[in-house]
Parts: structure tokens; sequence; C-alpha cells
């Protein structure tokens, strides 16, 4: 069975992300969602709010098993999971430089695990930060998040 691991702080899950997902199981078998623990920004969204809005916008897709990667290495989470693909999605050509650079440095520390880009489709201009940023200014974000994060978007800013 193919899998590949997609990692990412997924405060929240867009409707970009989904999508790239939603390629991945065309590519692959089975998908693993590792949601980013550690991240350096203060989060909007816990850990198992982000966990819960990832499981619902897949309609609990046995293909995909979403997990948490709290610390050390990628690849390091990646062998231990069996897995020797790591999935990434691309946006503009500035997202280009440093996940080419990010792929490297993982071949570099995992030899034997490489990275597959999926390129943004429709939702390429979607971003967590941005959504963020248009939800606490009263933004309407429908459309552009899975239902629940709306939703959860707008008890979070709600005035
Ligand atoms: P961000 O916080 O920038 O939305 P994450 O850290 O959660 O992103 O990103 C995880 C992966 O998802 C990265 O490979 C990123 O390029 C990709 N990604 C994020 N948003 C989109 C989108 N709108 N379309 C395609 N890929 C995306």
């Amino acid at each position: 069975m193919s899998s590949a691991v997609y990692a990412g702080s997924f405060d929240p899950i867009t409707n970009g992300h989904v999508a790239i997902i939603r390629s991945g199981l065309v590519a692959f078998d089975r998908i693993i969602v590792a949601v980013l623990t550690n991240t350096t920004k203060q989060p909007l969204f816990s850990v198992d709010e982000r966990v819960e809005m990832i499981r619902d916008a897949l309609d609990d897709d046995p293909r995909v098993e979403v997990d948490r990667f709290d610390h050390g290495l990628l690849t390091d989470y990646a062998r231990g999971k069996g897995v020797d693909v790591i999935l990434r999605g691309l946006r503009a050509a500035g997202d280009f430089e440093h996940e080419l650079q990010m792929a490297n440095m993982n071949r570099q520390l995992g030899p034997g695990i490489e990275t597959v880009f999926i390129s943004a489709g429709d939702y390429f201009f979607v971003s967590s930060t941005l959504v963020k940023e248009a939800a606490s200014l009263g933004g309407d974000v429908k459309g552009v998040v899975p239902a629940l994060v709306e939703k959860k978007l707008r008890d979070k800013f709600a005035r």
C-alpha cells in the first residue's frame, strides 16, 4: 500500500489543504495528515480542534489518518510510520524556493525519503493566515474553508 505524510499546522485546515489531500489520494492509497503541535506561532485553534476540523472536512475518509507530530524531524516521523513520501502543496511561485530548500534538506536528513509536490488548484490564493486575518475582521470566508471551520471561526471572532 502506498502512503504519504502531509504535515502542516492546519490552523485551521482550508479548502486548499483539502484539495491537496484529495489529489494526493489519487496518487496514494493512504495519507497521514500530521498536525504540527509545536509551532512557533501562537495557534488560534488547539490541536484537538484542528484534528476535529480535519476529520470533519474529510468526512472521516478511512484512507486518511489524522495524527499529531510533536517534535523531531519530519523525516524521522515519516520513517517511524513506515512511509517514504512527504506530500507538499505548492501555491504561488513564492512558495517554490523555500519548498525546494526544505525538500532537499529533508533528502539530506532522511535518505530514501522523497518529497512529492502537488500544485494548488482553484484555492491557490488561500492560506490559513489570510483566512484568520479575514475572519478576525468580520470577513466572510465561506467557500474557502470547510463548513465546520467557517462556523468555528465565526464563534472565535464573535463580537
Ligand atoms: P499554511 O499555514 O501556510 O496554510 P501549512 O503549514 O498548514 O500551511 O501547510 C501545509 C502544506 O499545505 C504546505 O505544503 C503548503 O504549501 C500547503 N498548502 C497550504 N495552503 C494551500 C493551498 N491553498 N493550496 C495548496 N497547498 C496549500
